[in-house]
């Protein structure tokens, strides 16, 4: 194991992680011919993207924290709209794991609370 593994800190929860166990996020800009600029968060699971990163729990809570406060914003130390869109689509993926639109592993993945009690007999 490596002991100096590095760590990041999810902007939902706040709490510092090994990188493994977390989603990096980047902020794209882009010029529209109106001259507006759009952001947009997009997911950078190969961690190659250039630019300043978030990063981020793949895990409701976490996710659900950062679209409430907006995290992304202090993240990247910006205001005004961006679009966040992703983390709606992280978060299906995370709600069906068999929705593969995008692909991530949940590191804290437990027993699912929707089990059903099928304990009432036929007859
Ligand atoms: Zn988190």
């Amino acid at each position: 194991m490596a002991d100096n593994a590095p760590e990041r800190t999810c902007i939902g929860c706040r709490q510092r992680d090994a990188q493994d166990h977390l989603l990096r996020l980047v902020l794209r800009q882009r010029t529209t011919t109106h001259r507006l600029m759009q952001r947009s968060l997009v997911p950078d699971a190969s961690r190659r993207l250039p630019g300043r990163g978030a990063w981020i729990h793949p895990e409701i809570d976490c996710v659900t924290v950062t679209q409430r406060k907006r995290a992304w914003l202090r993240a990247f130390k910006i205001s005004g709209d961006v679009d966040a869109s992703t983390l709606d689509e992280l978060m299906a993926s995370i709600r069906s794991p068999s929705n593969t639109t995008l692909r991530y592993r949940n590191p804290h993945a437990s027993v699912s609370a929707t089990e059903a009690d099928t304990s009432t007999g036929s007859g």
